[in-house]
Protein backbone atom coordinates (compact mmCIF):
# COMPACT_ATOMS: atom_id res chain seq x y z
CA UNK A 1 0.00 0.00 0.00
CA UNK A 2 2.50 2.14 0.97
CA UNK A 3 4.79 3.49 -2.22
CA UNK A 4 8.47 3.90 -3.13
CA UNK A 5 8.04 7.72 -1.20
CA UNK A 6 6.34 6.30 1.82
CA UNK A 7 3.10 7.72 0.78
CA UNK A 8 -0.28 5.53 0.52
CA UNK A 9 -1.37 5.51 -3.06
CA UNK A 10 -4.48 4.97 -4.79
CA UNK A 11 -6.47 2.15 -3.29
CA UNK A 12 -6.14 -1.22 -5.46
CA UNK A 13 -10.47 -1.03 -6.16
CA UNK A 14 -9.82 2.27 -7.31
CA UNK A 15 -7.80 1.60 -9.91
CA UNK A 16 -9.62 -1.48 -11.01
CA UNK A 17 -12.52 -0.25 -11.00
CA UNK A 18 -11.46 2.72 -13.13
CA UNK A 19 -9.42 -0.42 -15.66
CA UNK A 20 -12.94 -1.72 -15.66
CA UNK A 21 -14.98 1.29 -16.44
CA UNK A 22 -12.06 2.50 -18.98
CA UNK A 23 -12.55 -1.22 -20.46
CA UNK A 24 -15.63 -1.60 -20.23
CA UNK A 25 -15.28 -4.62 -18.77
CA UNK A 26 -17.23 -6.43 -16.16
CA UNK A 27 -16.27 -5.64 -12.56
CA UNK A 28 -15.84 -8.48 -10.49
CA UNK A 29 -12.98 -6.12 -8.99
CA UNK A 30 -14.89 -3.86 -6.02
CA UNK A 31 -16.95 -5.27 -4.04
CA UNK A 32 -20.39 -3.48 -4.61
CA UNK A 33 -23.75 -5.54 -5.56
CA UNK A 34 -24.99 -4.23 -9.12
CA UNK A 35 -28.49 -4.48 -7.34
CA UNK A 36 -29.71 -2.39 -4.85
CA UNK A 37 -31.15 -3.14 -1.25
CA UNK A 38 -34.75 -2.96 -0.04
CA UNK A 39 -36.50 -0.45 -2.14
CA UNK A 40 -38.86 0.36 1.26
CA UNK A 41 -35.69 1.00 2.77
CA UNK A 42 -34.67 3.69 0.19
CA UNK A 43 -37.86 5.22 0.05
CA UNK A 44 -37.69 5.42 3.52
CA UNK A 45 -34.36 7.62 3.03
CA UNK A 46 -36.23 10.02 0.67
CA UNK A 47 -38.81 10.28 3.54
CA UNK A 48 -36.09 11.30 5.82
CA UNK A 49 -34.80 13.93 3.73
CA UNK A 50 -38.11 15.58 3.19
CA UNK A 51 -39.55 15.10 6.53
CA UNK A 52 -36.37 17.27 7.42
CA UNK A 53 -33.80 15.23 8.54
CA UNK A 54 -31.18 16.84 6.82
CA UNK A 55 -28.73 18.05 9.70
CA UNK A 56 -26.20 16.38 11.37
CA UNK A 57 -27.16 13.65 13.79
CA UNK A 58 -26.33 13.30 17.01
CA UNK A 59 -22.08 11.99 17.31
CA UNK A 60 -23.27 8.60 18.67
CA UNK A 61 -25.56 7.96 16.22
CA UNK A 62 -29.84 8.25 16.43
CA UNK A 63 -31.14 7.15 18.85
CA UNK A 64 -33.94 5.01 16.62
CA UNK A 65 -30.84 3.32 14.80
CA UNK A 66 -28.82 2.82 18.19
CA UNK A 67 -31.68 0.82 19.46
CA UNK A 68 -32.11 -1.30 16.38
CA UNK A 69 -28.39 -2.64 16.24
CA UNK A 70 -28.92 -3.14 20.12
CA UNK A 71 -31.98 -5.39 19.13
CA UNK A 72 -29.97 -7.02 15.89
CA UNK A 73 -26.89 -8.09 18.80
CA UNK A 74 -29.87 -9.62 20.64
CA UNK A 75 -31.93 -11.20 18.01
CA UNK A 76 -28.70 -12.84 16.35
CA UNK A 77 -26.46 -14.13 19.14
CA UNK A 78 -28.37 -13.26 22.82
CA UNK A 79 -25.71 -10.47 23.31
CA UNK A 80 -26.88 -7.98 25.38
CA UNK A 81 -25.75 -4.17 24.16
CA UNK A 82 -27.00 -0.78 25.90
CA UNK A 83 -27.90 1.51 22.78
CA UNK A 84 -27.07 4.30 25.41
CA UNK A 85 -23.34 3.69 26.35
CA UNK A 86 -22.23 0.82 24.21
CA UNK A 87 -23.15 1.99 20.77
CA UNK A 88 -21.41 4.58 18.06
CA UNK A 89 -23.02 4.60 14.58
CA UNK A 90 -19.99 5.34 12.13
CA UNK A 91 -19.38 6.65 8.41
CA UNK A 92 -19.31 2.88 7.41
CA UNK A 93 -17.04 0.12 8.89
CA UNK A 94 -14.14 1.97 7.65
CA UNK A 95 -14.47 4.51 9.84
CA UNK A 96 -14.86 2.46 12.63
CA UNK A 97 -11.74 0.58 11.66
CA UNK A 98 -10.00 3.87 11.73
CA UNK A 99 -11.43 5.32 14.38
CA UNK A 100 -10.74 2.21 16.80
CA UNK A 101 -7.20 1.63 15.68
CA UNK A 102 -6.26 5.13 16.11
CA UNK A 103 -7.98 5.19 19.76
CA UNK A 104 -5.83 2.26 20.72
CA UNK A 105 -3.02 1.56 18.91
CA UNK A 106 0.30 3.72 18.77
CA UNK A 107 3.99 4.04 18.33
CA UNK A 108 5.94 1.25 20.34
CA UNK A 109 2.41 -0.97 20.10
CA UNK A 110 1.92 -4.14 17.85
CA UNK A 111 -1.42 -4.65 16.10
CA UNK A 112 -1.91 -8.02 15.35
CA UNK A 113 -4.42 -9.30 11.76
CA UNK A 114 -4.60 -12.71 9.70
CA UNK A 115 -2.44 -11.80 6.22
CA UNK A 116 -4.06 -11.63 3.76
CA UNK A 117 -5.77 -8.43 5.40
CA UNK A 118 -8.35 -5.75 4.63
CA UNK A 119 -6.90 -3.17 3.05
CA UNK A 120 -8.11 -0.60 5.31
CA UNK A 121 -6.28 -2.21 8.22
CA UNK A 122 -2.98 -2.12 7.19
CA UNK A 123 -3.92 1.90 6.30
CA UNK A 124 -4.64 2.67 9.95
CA UNK A 125 -2.05 0.58 11.48
CA UNK A 126 0.70 2.86 9.56
CA UNK A 127 -1.32 6.10 10.44
CA UNK A 128 -1.12 5.56 13.93
CA UNK A 129 2.48 4.52 13.96
CA UNK A 130 2.11 1.29 15.33
CA UNK A 131 3.54 -2.09 14.15
CA UNK A 132 1.70 -4.35 12.15
CA UNK A 133 2.27 -8.25 12.61
CA UNK A 134 0.69 -10.64 10.22
CA UNK A 135 -0.39 -14.24 11.08
CA UNK A 136 -0.60 -16.22 7.49
CA UNK A 137 -3.84 -18.02 6.51
CA UNK A 138 -2.93 -20.79 4.48
CA UNK A 139 -4.46 -22.17 1.70
CA UNK A 140 -7.13 -23.80 0.46
CA UNK A 141 -9.05 -23.30 3.70
CA UNK A 142 -7.51 -20.18 4.38
CA UNK A 143 -7.58 -20.57 8.10
CA UNK A 144 -4.18 -19.95 10.21
CA UNK A 145 -2.36 -21.94 12.79
CA UNK A 146 -2.59 -21.72 16.03
CA UNK A 147 0.83 -22.20 16.67
CA UNK A 148 1.77 -19.30 14.26
CA UNK A 149 -1.31 -17.35 15.72
CA UNK A 150 0.55 -17.46 19.20
CA UNK A 151 3.67 -16.81 18.12
CA UNK A 152 2.44 -13.64 16.90
CA UNK A 153 1.70 -12.09 20.26
CA UNK A 154 4.23 -10.29 22.78
CA UNK A 155 4.30 -8.35 25.58
CA UNK A 156 3.89 -4.88 22.99
CA UNK A 157 0.55 -6.73 21.61
CA UNK A 158 -2.26 -3.87 21.95
CA UNK A 159 -5.20 -4.93 19.72
CA UNK A 160 -5.77 -7.78 17.45
CA UNK A 161 -8.01 -7.00 14.52
CA UNK A 162 -10.11 -9.78 13.42
CA UNK A 163 -12.09 -10.36 10.23
CA UNK A 164 -14.57 -12.99 10.24
CA UNK A 165 -15.85 -13.69 7.26
CA UNK A 166 -12.79 -12.67 6.01
CA UNK A 167 -12.05 -10.67 2.83
CA UNK A 168 -10.48 -11.24 0.26
CA UNK A 169 -10.49 -15.47 0.87
CA UNK A 170 -13.76 -15.81 2.28
CA UNK A 171 -13.02 -17.78 4.98
CA UNK A 172 -14.84 -18.08 8.11
CA UNK A 173 -13.26 -18.87 11.23
CA UNK A 174 -14.70 -21.12 14.09
CA UNK A 175 -14.88 -21.46 17.35
CA UNK A 176 -11.29 -22.92 18.30
CA UNK A 177 -9.73 -20.15 16.55
CA UNK A 178 -11.49 -17.34 17.57
CA UNK A 179 -11.91 -18.72 20.94
CA UNK A 180 -7.70 -18.93 21.06
CA UNK A 181 -7.80 -15.26 19.50
CA UNK A 182 -10.05 -14.10 22.72
CA UNK A 183 -7.51 -16.17 25.40
CA UNK A 184 -4.13 -15.20 23.62
CA UNK A 185 -5.46 -11.28 24.20
CA UNK A 186 -6.67 -11.84 27.80
CA UNK A 187 -3.02 -13.14 28.45
CA UNK A 188 -1.75 -10.27 26.87
CA UNK A 189 -4.29 -7.54 27.79
CA UNK A 190 -4.60 -6.49 24.23
CA UNK A 191 -8.42 -5.66 22.86
CA UNK A 192 -10.12 -7.60 19.95
CA UNK A 193 -11.41 -5.37 17.44
CA UNK A 194 -13.82 -8.04 15.12
CA UNK A 195 -14.73 -6.74 11.42
CA UNK A 196 -18.20 -8.43 11.17
CA UNK A 197 -19.66 -6.77 8.06
CA UNK A 198 -20.14 -10.24 6.33
CA UNK A 199 -22.00 -11.51 9.33
CA UNK A 200 -24.73 -12.71 7.22
CA UNK A 201 -23.27 -13.39 4.30
CA UNK A 202 -22.03 -17.05 5.64
CA UNK A 203 -23.15 -20.12 3.80
CA UNK A 204 -22.60 -22.87 6.44
CA UNK A 205 -23.55 -22.35 10.26
CA UNK A 206 -24.55 -19.33 11.46
CA UNK A 207 -22.27 -16.26 12.21
CA UNK A 208 -20.14 -16.90 15.52
CA UNK A 209 -19.65 -13.50 17.01
CA UNK A 210 -16.61 -12.87 18.54
CA UNK A 211 -18.13 -10.97 21.54
CA UNK A 212 -20.02 -13.94 21.86
CA UNK A 213 -17.24 -16.50 23.32
CA UNK A 214 -16.35 -16.26 26.98
CA UNK A 215 -14.00 -13.87 28.23
CA UNK A 216 -14.71 -12.19 25.03
CA UNK A 217 -17.23 -9.23 25.78
CA UNK A 218 -15.17 -7.42 27.97
CA UNK A 219 -12.06 -6.99 25.88
CA UNK A 220 -14.25 -7.18 22.41
CA UNK A 221 -15.27 -4.02 19.93
CA UNK A 222 -17.57 -5.29 17.10
CA UNK A 223 -17.82 -3.44 13.92
CA UNK A 224 -20.87 -4.21 11.27
CA UNK A 225 -21.63 -2.31 7.83
CA UNK A 226 -25.55 -1.71 6.51
CA UNK A 227 -23.65 -1.69 3.27
CA UNK A 228 -22.82 -5.64 3.22
CA UNK A 229 -26.10 -6.66 5.08
CA UNK A 230 -28.25 -4.48 2.85
CA UNK A 231 -26.65 -3.71 -0.42
CA UNK A 232 -26.52 -0.18 0.06
CA UNK A 233 -22.61 0.29 0.17
CA UNK A 234 -22.74 3.87 -0.85
CA UNK A 235 -24.95 4.80 2.34
CA UNK A 236 -22.14 4.55 4.38
CA UNK A 237 -23.53 3.52 7.66
CA UNK A 238 -21.87 0.83 10.19
CA UNK A 239 -21.35 0.66 14.27
CA UNK A 240 -19.38 -0.27 16.92
CA UNK A 241 -20.23 -2.03 19.96
CA UNK A 242 -18.65 -2.94 22.69
CA UNK A 243 -17.75 -1.89 26.56
CA UNK A 244 -18.92 1.62 27.19
CA UNK A 245 -14.67 2.68 27.89
CA UNK A 246 -13.84 1.22 24.58
CA UNK A 247 -16.70 2.94 22.88
CA UNK A 248 -15.75 5.91 24.62
CA UNK A 249 -12.84 6.14 23.07
CA UNK A 250 -14.28 5.37 19.47
CA UNK A 251 -16.54 8.16 19.68
CA UNK A 252 -13.13 10.40 21.17
CA UNK A 253 -11.48 9.86 17.65
CA UNK A 254 -14.95 9.78 15.40
CA UNK A 255 -15.64 13.41 16.57
CA UNK A 256 -12.18 14.74 14.66
CA UNK A 257 -13.02 12.38 11.75
CA UNK A 258 -16.28 13.46 10.81
CA UNK A 259 -17.96 14.23 13.62
CA UNK A 260 -21.48 12.17 12.68
CA UNK A 261 -22.99 10.34 9.90
CA UNK A 262 -25.54 10.75 6.88
CA UNK A 263 -28.80 11.16 9.06
CA UNK A 264 -31.11 10.08 6.42
CA UNK A 265 -29.32 6.79 6.18
CA UNK A 266 -29.65 6.00 9.65
CA UNK A 267 -33.26 6.40 9.61
CA UNK A 268 -33.63 3.80 6.87
CA UNK A 269 -31.20 1.42 8.34
CA UNK A 270 -33.19 1.60 11.40
CA UNK A 271 -35.90 0.41 9.41
CA UNK A 272 -33.77 -2.76 8.05
CA UNK A 273 -32.10 -4.17 11.04
CA UNK A 274 -36.09 -4.55 12.37
CA UNK A 275 -36.50 -6.87 9.11
CA UNK A 276 -37.74 -10.30 9.80
CA UNK A 277 -35.19 -13.43 10.14
CA UNK A 278 -36.14 -14.67 6.78
CA UNK A 279 -35.02 -11.39 5.21
CA UNK A 280 -31.54 -12.14 6.63
CA UNK A 281 -31.54 -15.09 6.01
CA UNK A 282 -32.87 -14.97 2.05
CA UNK A 283 -29.26 -12.77 1.82
CA UNK A 284 -27.05 -15.88 2.28
CA UNK A 285 -29.52 -18.26 -0.21
CA UNK A 286 -29.16 -15.55 -2.94
CA UNK A 287 -25.79 -15.48 -2.74
CA UNK A 288 -25.22 -18.78 -2.32
CA UNK A 289 -26.29 -19.40 -5.85
CA UNK A 290 -23.68 -16.78 -7.40
CA UNK A 291 -21.80 -18.46 -5.74
CA UNK A 292 -22.15 -21.77 -6.90
CA UNK A 293 -23.14 -20.37 -10.75
CA UNK A 294 -19.15 -18.34 -10.29
CA UNK A 295 -17.35 -21.34 -8.92
CA UNK A 296 -18.44 -23.58 -11.29
CA UNK A 297 -17.70 -21.41 -14.29
CA UNK A 298 -13.70 -20.29 -12.98
CA UNK A 299 -13.67 -24.25 -12.56
CA UNK A 300 -14.78 -25.29 -15.97
CA UNK A 301 -12.19 -21.76 -16.83
CA UNK A 302 -9.39 -23.75 -15.67
CA UNK A 303 -8.54 -21.98 -12.67
CA UNK A 304 -8.34 -23.55 -9.58
CA UNK A 305 -10.88 -22.25 -7.31
CA UNK A 306 -11.41 -21.95 -3.56
CA UNK A 307 -15.02 -21.58 -2.65
CA UNK A 308 -15.77 -19.28 0.18
CA UNK A 309 -17.74 -20.60 3.32
CA UNK A 310 -19.06 -16.31 3.21
CA UNK A 311 -18.28 -12.97 1.94
CA UNK A 312 -19.24 -12.68 -1.84
CA UNK A 313 -15.49 -13.06 -2.39
CA UNK A 314 -14.24 -16.31 -4.30
CA UNK A 315 -10.32 -16.54 -4.40
CA UNK A 316 -9.07 -18.51 -7.66
CA UNK A 317 -5.31 -19.33 -8.34
CA UNK A 318 -4.09 -18.56 -12.06
CA UNK A 319 -1.52 -20.97 -11.85
CA UNK A 320 -3.40 -24.19 -13.01
CA UNK A 321 -4.32 -21.65 -16.44
CA UNK A 322 -0.62 -20.81 -16.68
CA UNK A 323 -0.28 -17.97 -15.15
CA UNK A 324 2.22 -16.75 -11.81
CA UNK A 325 1.58 -13.55 -11.52
CA UNK A 326 -1.86 -12.16 -10.86
CA UNK A 327 -0.94 -8.76 -10.12
CA UNK A 328 0.10 -8.19 -13.44
CA UNK A 329 -2.77 -10.56 -14.94
CA UNK A 330 -5.32 -8.42 -12.90
CA UNK A 331 -4.01 -5.13 -14.28
CA UNK A 332 -4.36 -6.55 -18.18
CA UNK A 333 -7.66 -8.57 -17.76
CA UNK A 334 -10.07 -5.84 -18.46
CA UNK A 335 -8.39 -5.39 -21.94
CA UNK A 336 -7.28 -8.85 -22.65
CA UNK A 337 -11.00 -10.67 -21.77
CA UNK A 338 -13.49 -7.68 -20.39
CA UNK A 339 -13.21 -9.23 -16.59
CA UNK A 340 -12.05 -7.34 -13.63
CA UNK A 341 -10.58 -9.07 -10.65
CA UNK A 342 -8.67 -8.17 -8.11
CA UNK A 343 -4.83 -9.53 -6.81
CA UNK A 344 -4.73 -11.06 -3.55
CA UNK A 345 -1.79 -10.09 -3.11
CA UNK A 346 -2.05 -6.03 -2.26
CA UNK A 347 -4.30 -7.73 0.87
CA UNK A 348 -0.49 -8.53 2.06
CA UNK A 349 2.84 -7.63 2.89
CA UNK A 350 5.93 -9.05 1.03
CA UNK A 351 6.15 -12.52 2.20
CA UNK A 352 2.34 -12.91 2.08
CA UNK A 353 2.59 -11.55 -1.79
CA UNK A 354 4.71 -13.99 -2.20
CA UNK A 355 2.58 -16.51 -0.59
CA UNK A 356 -0.42 -15.41 -2.21
CA UNK A 357 1.28 -14.16 -5.95
CA UNK A 358 -1.37 -16.33 -8.38
CA UNK A 359 -4.51 -15.87 -6.60
CA UNK A 360 -7.27 -13.64 -7.98
CA UNK A 361 -10.19 -11.94 -6.09
CA UNK A 362 -13.61 -12.14 -8.03
CA UNK A 363 -16.44 -10.49 -6.24
CA UNK A 364 -20.06 -12.50 -7.27
CA UNK A 365 -22.66 -10.17 -5.65
CA UNK A 366 -23.71 -9.78 -9.99
CA UNK A 367 -26.69 -10.56 -11.38
CA UNK A 368 -26.09 -14.34 -12.55
CA UNK A 369 -26.50 -14.01 -16.32
CA UNK A 370 -23.57 -10.97 -15.67
CA UNK A 371 -21.39 -13.96 -13.74
CA UNK A 372 -22.09 -16.01 -16.49
CA UNK A 373 -20.87 -13.66 -18.77
CA UNK A 374 -17.57 -13.26 -16.92
CA UNK A 375 -16.72 -16.98 -16.50
CA UNK A 376 -17.22 -17.55 -20.28
CA UNK A 377 -14.76 -14.50 -21.01
CA UNK A 378 -12.48 -15.59 -18.97
CA UNK A 379 -12.72 -19.28 -20.07
CA UNK A 380 -11.08 -17.43 -23.43
CA UNK A 381 -7.76 -16.69 -21.67
CA UNK A 382 -6.49 -19.93 -22.63
CA UNK A 383 -7.63 -19.66 -25.89
N1 LIG B 1 -14.30 -4.32 6.26
C1 LIG B 1 -14.30 -5.23 5.31
C2 LIG B 1 -13.73 -6.57 5.58
C3 LIG B 1 -14.82 -4.92 4.04
O1 LIG B 1 -14.79 -5.82 3.08
C4 LIG B 1 -15.35 -3.63 3.81
C5 LIG B 1 -15.93 -3.19 2.50
N2 LIG B 1 -15.81 -3.95 1.47
C6 LIG B 1 -15.32 -2.73 4.84
C7 LIG B 1 -14.79 -3.09 6.05
C8 LIG B 1 -15.82 -1.33 4.65
O2 LIG B 1 -17.16 -1.22 4.94
P1 LIG B 1 -17.93 0.14 4.69
O3 LIG B 1 -18.20 0.23 3.25
O4 LIG B 1 -19.15 -0.01 5.53
O5 LIG B 1 -17.07 1.26 5.16
N1 LIG C 1 -14.65 -3.57 0.62
C1 LIG C 1 -14.83 -3.61 -0.80
C2 LIG C 1 -13.95 -4.68 -1.38
O1 LIG C 1 -13.25 -5.36 -0.68
C3 LIG C 1 -14.46 -2.31 -1.44
C4 LIG C 1 -14.40 -1.15 -0.55
C5 LIG C 1 -13.58 -0.05 -1.12
O2 LIG C 1 -13.69 0.27 -2.30
N2 LIG C 1 -12.74 0.50 -0.31
O3 LIG C 1 -13.97 -4.85 -2.55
Amino acid sequence: LLGADGKLGLTIFEEMTSLAVKHGAINLGQGFPDEDGPAEMAEAARAAILAGANQYAPGQGIPRLREAIAAHQKRFYGLEVDPWREVIVTTGATEGIAAAVLALAGPGDEVITFEPFYDSYGAMIGLAGAEHVTVPLHAPTFQPDLVELEAAFSAKSRLVVVNNPHNPTGAVFGREVLSRIVELAAAHDAVVVTDEVYEHLVFGEPHLPVASLPGAAERTLTISSAGKTFSFTGWKIGWVTGPEELVGRVRTIKQFLTYSSGTPFQEAVALGLGYPDEFFRGIATTLKAKRDLLSDGLRAAGFEVFSPAGTYFITADTRALGFDDAADLARRLPELVGVAGIPVSVFCHADGARRTRSLLRFAFCKKEPLLAEAANRLARLTD
